[in-house]
This record gives C-alpha cells, structure tokens and sequence, in this order.
C-alpha cells in the first residue's frame, strides 16, 4: 500500500472478470511514465461471476491495487461512493472498469487538472465509435432534457471518467444514480469545472447493466430533485464579520 498517494484511480466494478487484467495493465501504461504515486480502488458492487476473485489476485501482487466489495448489489453510485470514500489520493479519479473509458487518457485529466478543480470527460465527438445509435441519440436526448431543467451546460454528463481534487466531494450528499450529476453538483458547492474530449471504446467484455428506460426514466425522478436542490440552495456572501 502506497501512503500516501497523489492520484487514486477509483473504479466501480460489477461482473467485469473479462474486463480486470486488461483494463490494470492499461492503468499501469498510461500513469507510470508520469512518475506519480497513485493508488486503484476498486469496489465490487457484489459480482455475481469471478470478478472478486480476479481481484483479491490483482491486489495480493500488487500493493497499489485496493479492493473491497459490497454484501449486496447496490449500484454504480454506491460502488463509487465508496470507492472516493475509501481513497486517499490528494486528486481522485473515476472511470468505468470495462475498458469504455480509455486509461491513455488519464494524463489528459491531470493536465487540466492544474487550472481546474474539477475535470469531467466528454464523449460527445468519439461516441459513435464505442456505442451503439440509440445510445448515442438517446443519451444526447437525455443530455438536453438535463441541461435545460437543471440550468446547466454540460455536453455528457453521464460520462464518469473524471478527475477531481478531493475537497469537490468533501460536503455532497450522495444519492443512487448521482453519478450522472456529479459535475452540477460540484459546481453547486463552488468549484470549477470544464470537460475535455475524451476516446470511447466498445465495451471490452461482459455486457452493460443498463437499458434505455431504466438509463432514461430513474435519471428523470433525479434530475427533479437536483433541479430542486439548486433552486432552493444557499446563496449568500458574508459582506463583514467582527470577532
Ligand atoms: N456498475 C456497478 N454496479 C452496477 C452497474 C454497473 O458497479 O450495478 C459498474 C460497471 O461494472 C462499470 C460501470 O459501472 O464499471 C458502468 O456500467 P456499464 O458499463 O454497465 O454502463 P454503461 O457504460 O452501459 O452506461
Ligand atoms: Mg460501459
């Protein structure tokens, strides 16, 4: 175990045994050139195949990799939750374990990292090239719909692979399906935020765990209430303070 890590790469992970070695290695390729100390926390949101077992390897040879697992499913939210809960890294990072997201972009994060507090990718130009047309159409739907009740201007808010300082998640609450509000919410508590272009690849192996409805109807009921938490949020300045 590193001590005390710069980066911790956060991943939540359920059902990807095909996905675990190839993704690790990618990790591995793309940070270790940058000569950073950096951590893997990766929480097994219960898998059902052999994921968990892959990993307790993964993290047996090597000390950077940590690992926990759920009890019971709990969901992509809870699983990355847990895992920025877990980690120790001064910037945090997240992406999905099944090789969608690109680790050869990682250093790209850390970058903008240096000008922004909170970094969120943008799948918007190489989208076609992993998913699939109703994906694609359905979630630059979703993303509209989005943007325009909840007063804001992020282009793919429900990419997850982003990188943030630590103290952008220190005072949210968090809530199943946040995930796809995680850039509002940030901004909400005051920092900055900007996205870069990101790569999308085909998922690698297993298969994913969402179908248009459930991705589109359970986000609809959460942006109600993000919507809320904005209108209704603090704003004020202390103009002067004595003692
Ligand atoms: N995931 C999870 N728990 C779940 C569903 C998904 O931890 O109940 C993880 C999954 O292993 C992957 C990420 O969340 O790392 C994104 O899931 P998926 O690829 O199914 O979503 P999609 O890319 O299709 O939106
Ligand atoms: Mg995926």
């Amino acid at each position: 175990m590193i001590s005390d890590p710069l980066l911790s790469i956060i991943l939540p992970c359920y059902n990807e045994e095909g996905n675990l070695d190839t993704l690790i290695t990618a990790i591995r390729q793309s940070l270790d050139p940058q000569q950073i100390a950096y951590e893997i926390v990766i929480t097994d949101d219960c898998s059902r195949d052999n994921s968990w077992k892959l990993l307790k390897e993964l993290a047996a040879a090597d000390p950077r990799i940590r690992v926990q697992r759920f009890e019971k499913n709990a969901g992509q939210s809870a699983a990355l939750w847990a895992g920025m809960k877990a980690a120790r890294g001064r910037y945090l990072t997240t992406l999905d374990a099944d090789m969608q997201n690109d680790p050869c972009d990682l250093p790209k994060f850390l970058a903008a990292l240096e000008k922004f507090d909170c970094v969120c990718g943008s799948r918007v130009e190489s989208r076609a090239k992993g998913d699939n047309k109703i994906r694609v159409i359905s979630s630059r739907i979703a993303n509209r719909v989005r943007n325009a009740l909840s007063g804001e201007t992020i282009s793919d808010s429900g990419c997850c692979f982003r990188a943030f300082k630590r103290e952008c998640i220190t005072d949210l609450k968090f809530f199943k399906g946040m995930h796809r509000f995680m850039p509002t919410l940030i901004k909400m508590e005051g920092f900055s935020v900007t996205e870069i272009p990101i790569s999308t690849n085909p998922r690698f192996a297993g298969k994913t765990n969402y179908g248009v409805w459930n991705r589109l109807f359970s986000s609809f009921y959460d942006l109600l209430a993000v919507r809320w938490m904005k209108k209704r949020m603090f704003r004020f300045k202390i103009a002067e303070r004595v003692n």
